[in-house]
């Protein structure tokens, strides 16, 4: 068994030095408890791992290719605990796998890195994520069944076999993308994860300057357990007392969305650790280049605040940059002039917070199926991946660190839709029609490619017809060889124009089989059977959402769906054309929820097939929704009644009781919201 693994990097927002000053504890009970507020990145390190009956290590990762040499060793306990004290390359892997040869009795693993995108010696904590790396290969590999805190134990007392002298916080990087807040009291460390209020547009860099970590631990270390003078009392009131304080109020401004207040936080605690920390090692926390450009005016006007990162000094800072074009231009700034800045988006948790929060103070033992830090990186096929939802879906599948392969023939999508993705190492795109036969080795498969918009998918109607049931079959054929999971996107046009108000699932519906709609509405009724006899006759892992109308960013500007159509007629001053008298109604979901619900209802048990209603129950007429989009836009548009076209539903809205049961799902953005993020969208095509 092969499994691919992504381990990020992570940088402490807040509160560095605390852990090893926290750990002190246990030799002085005066001193505060550490703490720290510390996130993983979006850089890290990509991997295949698989049992082995030695330890190796082998790369085929390009950014790393200069200072990698292959490394391997018997798996046997001497020889590993020789390998970690020798301070070579290695010492970090062969330290964590020496404690789980002796504490678990494992057979050996090849690791292979595949890509680092992960800058090294920056602050960033690449040895962390590499010993991370380590101790989950093992884990997995051999079922130990450790959650992530055991993983991130053993990442760290591997490294500390080795001369290095990590801290507490560095082994955060096993908890993913996301804030967390952690405790430190002497041998103790907690985990939480913190919910956020907002969107945060963090960058960092490395300043590419010199510095000398062991010296500045070694100086700053002096301090602890017992202070001996006013300077070391001023430092352990720095890291404690004054720490806390200062993470209290990060917390509430994180939770709160307070990117402001936060931005400002951040130049307080520079100057606390300036003030009271860096008089203990003058020689490397003076740190000149740091202080320039934290002193620079045109970063100053872009950011609410910056900070040094790690054990300070002048190795890497960082910013809260005002929005996302700041946050664009403050990198653009920093790499002329000769810094490596990157992008942090911090953002709030769309329904996993719970699952995460469980995992990361060590509830539940499943901590790897749920967050990206966490998870076993997937193969996943996306159809239609380059289409409105598809797009959304790719990225989130992306930036949890999943292989993603997203086929499409761009009938109705577009490169333009992932086009930001293009770059990732864990994104490929194939132009392809699911009318054909397609073969990969994959783990997953959304299976989403067909016209959705009654122009499109009308505009074809035997393609679309062809394209649901050959799509279909085709990717149930892989589905059935490679014995993965299949998603199938179908819809609430299942229902037809339905006698049952709101539709759930039992409802069979009220379909014309040969009107101007059917091609769309009986080619996915047709592959839902299809779906259905694959599960029974050949045992295939089925799942089968039907999807009612969504909308959001990347909706076609012309697909002539109701949203779209309105939104950009507004923005022009054009007339709004309400199609029939406007009492029909519709119930729209913005495409963040969808995505929340497909990703639930794929990692739901076998068992639990489905069909299942995802949408939201909200309902509208499309006279109400022509008057928000009026509100919203400001738009001196009139409305318009235009013929209904024929078979449209009069009605429409999801029962979704079986996906509250089964998913613990419903959606959380309500229209005016979802609208007014849409309607931004809608401006920057015009
Ligand atoms: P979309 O048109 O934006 O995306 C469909 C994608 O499939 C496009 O990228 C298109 O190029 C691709 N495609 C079409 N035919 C193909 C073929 N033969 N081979 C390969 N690729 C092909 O539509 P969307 O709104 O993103 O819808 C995605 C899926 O969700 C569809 O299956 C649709 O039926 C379903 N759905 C959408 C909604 C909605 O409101 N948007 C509602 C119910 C169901
Ligand atoms: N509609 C409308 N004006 C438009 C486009 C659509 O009144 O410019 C109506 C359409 O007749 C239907 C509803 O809006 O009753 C939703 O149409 P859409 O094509 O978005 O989705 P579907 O009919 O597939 O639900």
């Amino acid at each position: 068994m092969k499994l691919k693994l992504f381990v990020p990097g992570r940088l402490c927002l807040f509160g560095e030095h605390t852990d090893w000053a926290g750990k002190y504890r246990s030799m002085n009970a005066d001193i505060v408890p550490g703490a720290s507020i510390v996130t993983g990145i979006e850089q890290g390190i990509y991997a295949e791992v698989e049992k082995s009956t030695i330890f190796e290590m082998t790369s085929e990762a390009s950014e790393i290719k200069d200072v990698w040499q292959d490394f391997s060793c018997q798996m046997e306990e001497q020889e590993l605990k020789g390998i970690a004290r020798s301070g070579s390359f290695f010492s970090y892997c062969a330290g964590v796998a020496s404690y789980m040869l002796e504490w678990y009795k494992v057979g050996g693993v090849k690791i292979t890195l595949h890509s680092m995108t992960l800058p090294m010696k920056s602050g960033l904590s690449s040895s962390a994520a590499i010993c991370v790396l380590v101790a989950r290969a093992f884990n997995q590999l051999y079922h130990l069944n450790l959650n992530t805190m055991g993983e991130m134990n053993i990442a760290y007392l591997g490294e500390l076999r080795t001369s290095s002298r990590c801290g507490r916080l560095d082994q955060a990087c096993a908890f993913g993308v996301k804030p967390n807040l952690m405790t430190f009291d002497g041998e103790e460390v907690e985990v939480k994860t913190l919910k956020l209020g907002g969107t945060f547009y963090w960058v960092f860099a490395d300043l590419c300057a010199e510095k000398n970590t062991i010296k500045i631990l070694r100086d700053l270390n002096k301090g602890f357990p017992f202070a001996s003078n006013e300077m070391e009392e001023r430092e352990q009131r720095a890291l404690g007392e004054l720490n806390q304080k200062i993470i209290n109020r990060a917390v509430e401004y994180l939770e709160r969305g307070d990117a402001e207040n936060l931005g400002k936080l951040m130049v307080e605690a520079q100057q606390l650790f300036d003030f009271n920390v860096a008089p203990m090692c003058p020689e490397e926390l003076t740190s000149p280049k740091l202080h320039e450009t934290l002193n620079d005016p045109v970063l100053q006007r872009m950011t609410y605040g910056g900070k040094g990162v790690g054990s300070q000094g002048d190795g890497s800072i960082q910013f809260l940059a005002k929005d996302q074009e700041c946050q664009a231009k403050v990198i653009e700034y920093m790499n002329s002039r000769g810094m490596k800045a990157y992008a942090l988006t911090l953002q709030p948790e769309t329904g996993m917070g719970q699952y995460q929060q469980n995992a990361t103070q060590g509830k539940i033992n499943l901590g790897y199926q749920y967050s990206k830090g966490t998870k076993t990186m997937k193969r996943i096929l996306v159809t239609g991946g380059a289409g409105f939802i598809g797009s959304h879906l790719c990225e989130r599948l992306v930036n949890e660190g999943h292989d993603v392969i997203c086929l499409d023939n761009f009938y109705t999508g577009s490169k333009e839709n992932v086009w930001h993705l293009l770059g990732r190492p864990n994104f490929e795109i194939v132009r392809h029609d699911v009318c054909q036969p397609y073969w990969a080795e994959v783990d997953e498969i959304y299976n989403l490619a067909c016209p959705a918009s009654p122009i499109h998918y009308q505009h074809d109607p035997i393609q679309t017809t062809k394209t649901s049931v050959f799509g279909a079959y085709y990717m149930l054929g892989l589905a059935r060889r490679t014995k993965c999971k299949i998603l199938q996107s179908s819809t609430s046009e299942v229902y037809g124009d339905p006698a049952v108000h709101p539709q759930p699932e039992s409802y069979w519906g009220n379909v014309n089989t040969i009107g101007i709609r059917s091609c769309y509405d009986e080619g996915k009724r047709c592959a839902e059977t299809m779906f259905f006899d694959y599960h029974r006759q050949h045992g295939v892992r089925i799942k089968v959402i039907r999807i009612f109308n969504t909308y959001g960013p990347r909706m076609a500007q012309h697909d002539g769906r109701v949203v779209s159509n309105f939104i950009m007629q507004a923005l022009r001053g054009e007339d709004i054309t309400i199609y029939g008298d406007g009492k029909q109604t519709r119930s729209f979901q913005y495409v963040s929820d969808l995505v929340e619900g497909m990703i639930r209802m794929m990692e739901s048990g076998d068992d639990f097939t489905g069909p299942v209603n995802i949408g939201n129950p909200g309902e509208f007429t499309m006279l109400e929704l022509a008057e928000k989009v009026i509100e919203f836009t400001g738009s001196k548009s009139k409305i318009v009644f235009e013929p209904l076209p024929q078979d449209d539903p009069k009605m429409r809205r999801p029962d979704i009781t079986l996906a509250k049961e089964k998913l613990d799902w419903e959606p959380k953005v309500k229209l005016d919201e979802g609208l007014k993020k849409t309607i931004e969208y809608f401006k920057t095509t015009l």
